[in-house]
């Protein structure tokens, strides 16, 4: 009924989910995995994240003593990122895609992303936006807000933008 349409799209929330260098081989195992958890995918884009586009995707951690071996990992090759959708979709991918840690992940959420895919604390396959706040500024990187500035370099042959 009318009510319950209201709250559903009331909760309706936009994420991102990335998957990380190690996984892109992965990547139709992954969207099924989304697809399957009912996820809406509004945007992909295969790109290389430049130096300087990881170390805005990552500010947040800049003071950790892993951050430059953080950045190395994430520009070691091409990502996929994804704008996904859904009722309140951070909160969902985060727990699709597991646990940091992909050995905590094997035990404590077997089903889980970061189970199937992940190696261990860093390399662990997948993103997820902590808060829509957080998301929509890693959105930005990949998909704007103004395409032109978007520094995030697409691949000549692989890159593709959903609409
Ligand atoms: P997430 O939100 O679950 O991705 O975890 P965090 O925000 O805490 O960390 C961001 C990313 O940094 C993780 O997904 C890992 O790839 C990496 N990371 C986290 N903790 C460590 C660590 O202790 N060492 C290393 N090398 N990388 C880490
Ligand atoms: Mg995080």
């Amino acid at each position: 009924d009318e009510a319950t349409k209201k709250k559903l799209s009331s909760t309706l929330e936009k994420t991102i989910a990335m998957i990380k260098p190690d996984a892109v081989s992965k990547v139709g195992h992954i969207m099924d995995m989304i697809f399957s958890d009912g996820f809406h995918m509004s945007k992909a884009i295969m790109a290389q994240l430049s130096r300087t586009d990881a170390q805005r995707f990552y500010a947040v951690h800049q003071q950790k003593p892993f951050f430059n071996e953080l950045v190395d990992f994430i520009t070691s090759g091409k990502v996929v990122a994804m704008e996904l959708i859904g009722n309140d979709a951070v909160k969902h991918w985060r727990t699709l895609a597991g646990p940091t840690d992909s050995a905590v992940a094997r035990s404590e959420a077997p089903n889980s992303v970061r189970a199937r895919f992940g190696t261990d604390k860093q390399t662990n396959a997948v993103h997820g936006g902590d808060s829509p706040e957080n998301a929509a500024k890693e959105l930005n990187i990949f998909f704007g807000p103004q395409p032109q500035k978007n520094t995030a370099k697409l691949l000549d042959c692989t890159c593709c933008v959903i609409k």
